[in-house]
């Protein structure tokens, strides 16, 4: 059996959390208790150019609020990618709403917007684009159908810090958008999440939501204007957080350097077209959550196949998401109506990819690659 395993995700935690850390839990009570988690929304809102920020305890309580707000209810529908983590589906789910799943397209792996136009029905509130694997939807023309049809577009970019799409920072362009701080993450504070928007109202009427929904300017104590949602990321969280985020920089650019590492290690593979991975299209910035493959069609490399090479090597291989259609808890949504969220998933696997990685273990992942690619190539059988 070859060496230690490899996990595919571990956060990097240095001296300066666990300082922040310690200093929340000694001294961040009484009148201290809400000034990290103040501060932490403060530097994530310089740190992507946002307006508003609200902290919450998940990417998912922020997803929920947020189309709470936005009205969505009873019957509506909200369209999004087959190709998602059931997060971005459930709180649709919770507020009564359907989850209407269309195609990504083969080269982004994210939403289609030429699937989007087919799936709006009078029922349709809102449309959410996620940023799968740090990969950027094409939000140019979201936002155009979002206009013509006079739909928010949310930017689920719990995936996509530091991804850039000309020059701004994921989540920013939409009516809203959300982030994860959960352990596998980019950036974590173990579990939690924020919501950001440039929308003042909005804003306004979230932040109401998240607070049981007493209102900001409410002046009787424990009184509740409506009822909310409590989904507050704890001060404790918040410190990891404002360590993490001043080293945001340093995070993103150790995860890219670990994407590139492989993509130069593959390149002979890149180059033939047996595999490719994640895009970085022209005025972009792939934040590169998760290096992810694919193999062509014609190498007939499996899904299966690789988790058996990858854990043979004792590296942890994580797959690429199913289509939600495929749960048993969503409506079936035919292969033929998504074949490229279908398709895509049978051949691919997420790479380990933590920010410390060494040169050595990237090399081993490399390694059970080539070897997948050179014996499917021969034609010896697997
Ligand atoms: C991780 C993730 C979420 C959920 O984040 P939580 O903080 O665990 O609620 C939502 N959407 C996507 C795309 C994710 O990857």
């Amino acid at each position: 059996m070859n060496k230690n395993r490899i996990a595919y995700t571990k956060p990097s935690i240095s001296e300066l959390e666990v300082e922040y850390a310690t200093d929340a839990a000694r001294n961040g009570w009484g009148e201290k208790c809400y000034d990290y988690l103040h501060k932490f929304e403060v530097t994530f809102k310089e740190f992507t150019g946002a307006q508003y920020a609200i902290a919450t305890s998940s990417c998912t309580g922020a997803i929920h609020m947020g189309l709470s707000a936005l009205g969505v209810g009873l019957g509506d529908e909200v369209i999004l990618a087959n190709t998602n983590w059931i997060a971005t589906a459930s709180p649709i789910v919770h507020l009564g709403a359907k989850p209407v799943f269309v195609d990504i397209t083969p080269d982004t792996w994210c939403l289609d917007p030429a699937c989007i136009e087919a799936a709006i029905t009078p029922k349709t509130k809102a449309i959410i684009a996620t940023h799968i694997y740090g990969n950027l939807c094409d939000l140019d023309a979201l936002k155009k159908i979002g206009e013509t049809h006079n739909l928010p577009v949310i930017e689920d970019s719990a995936e996509a810090l530091g991804s850039y799409y000309k020059g701004h920072h994921a989540g920013t362009f939409g009516t809203f958008g959300v982030f994860s701080f959960h352990g596998t993450k980019t950036l974590t504070t173990g579990e939690g999440g924020i919501f950001i928007t440039n929308d003042k109202d909005l804003y306004e009427r979230v932040l109401t939501l998240s607070n049981h929904g007493r209102r900001r300017d409410q002046v009787k104590q424990f009184w509740a204007d409506e009822i909310g949602f409590k989904y507050k990321m704890s001060n404790i969280e918040a410190a990891l957080g404002c360590a993490q985020i001043e080293r945001a920089d340093e995070l993103v650019s150790k995860k890219r350097d670990v994407f590139h590492k492989y993509q130069s290690s593959l390149s002979d593979l890149i180059d033939r077209e047996v595999i490719t991975m994640n895009p970085e299209y022209e005025d972009t910035i792939n934040g590169y959550w998760m290096p992810t493959i694919v193999f062509s069609k014609e190498t007939f490399i499996t899904r299966e196949i690789i988790q058996k090479a990858f854990s043979e090597a004792n590296i942890d291989a994580r797959v690429f998401f199913w289509p939600l259609s495929m749960l048993p808890v969503f409506d079936d949504v035919s292969e033929n109506l998504t074949p490229n969220s279908f398709d895509i998933c049978a051949r691919a696997i997420n790479l380990p990819s933590y920010c410390d990685m060494s040169d050595d273990e990237i090399d081993r992942v490399c390694a059970v690659i080539q070897n997948l690619a050179a014996n499917s190539l021969s034609g010896e059988s697997l």
